[in-house]
């Protein structure tokens, strides 16, 4: 009886705390290091004729805050959006489910911090909650940044590293132009095919046609929820370093 006892308990240590109490390093990829290669001069693209414009320099009316849906209150100055760290992550208005997604981010110039302390935000191609839940595309200063390179900009954040590092210097516009086809579940909630993301960074490909195991989590694996729709989105990530922007953010729904 003691000898049973004694066995359930071993049995409870193995496996609570392994799967409660794993570690975010646990997840963490540190090598091949992506070779770096220089984007060429210009990625810029202004939104074609069917796109939905979500940022075009003028205000927020297709964003709104992730934790209660009220409006969004990053800043708009100058035609650009700046993140506002206090009012945390913003989402669209919209709820989307394969896309074409463009977007514009900027390091400043002045940027302080390491590793994923530098710069860091990201955007969510399908958020599944009011936190950081979903599937993100990490965005940091990874130009001359060292950190795990599943964790460094382009990467699936703790999934996917980028094929190459395609970043340029803080104080330089980025592009991200991204194909996203959403996870399929059955009636019971189970992945009949996983979310597949194909990624250019200022043009270059850095993710192809990458089959998702998840969504993103800080600590462990990636897990699926069932999902039909969802809002894209960024975010307000609680680093203490300067706050990037965005601009020219449009998206094209492919059904
Ligand atoms: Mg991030």
């Amino acid at each position: 009886m003691l000898e049973r006892a004694l066995i359930a308990v071993g049995l409870l240590l193995l496996a609570g705390p392994a799967l409660a109490d794993g570690r975010p390093e646990d997840t963490e990829q540190w090598t091949p290091v992506p070779a770096q290669v220089i984007p060429g001069a210009s990625d810029t693209a202004t939104a074609p004729s069917d796109a939905i414009v979500l940022f075009d320099g003028h205000d927020l009316s297709e964003w709104v805050a992730s934790k209660d849906r009220s409006p969004a209150r990053w800043l708009v100055d100058a035609g650009l959006m700046v993140v506002n760290k206090s009012a945390g992550n913003i989402e669209t208005r919209r709820l989307f489910r394969n896309f074409q997604l463009h977007l514009e981010w900027r390091i400043p110039a002045d940027i302080q911090g390491q590793g994923q302390a530098r710069g860091n935000s990201g955007v969510f191609l399908a958020s599944t909650g009011p936190g950081d839940e979903g599937y993100e595309i990490q965005i940091l200063d990874s130009w001359a940044n060292s950190t795990y390179v599943n964790g460094q900009a382009a990467s699936i954040y703790k999934q996917a590293a980028p094929l190459v590092n395609a970043s340029r210097k803080p104080g330089q516009w980025q592009s991200y132009d991204i194909v996203w086809t959403a996870p399929v579940f059955g009636p019971d909630g189970g992945v009949k095919a996983p979310a597949y993301v194909t990624v250019m960074h200022n043009g270059v490909l850095v993710q192809n046609h990458v089959a998702l195991g998840g969504e993103t989590r800080y600590i462990g694996p990636p897990v699926y929820r069932a999902y039909e729709r969802a809002p894209i989105k960024l975010q307000a990530h609680g680093d203490p370093s300067a706050p990037i922007s965005f601009r020219n953010i449009w998206v094209r729904e492919l059904n």
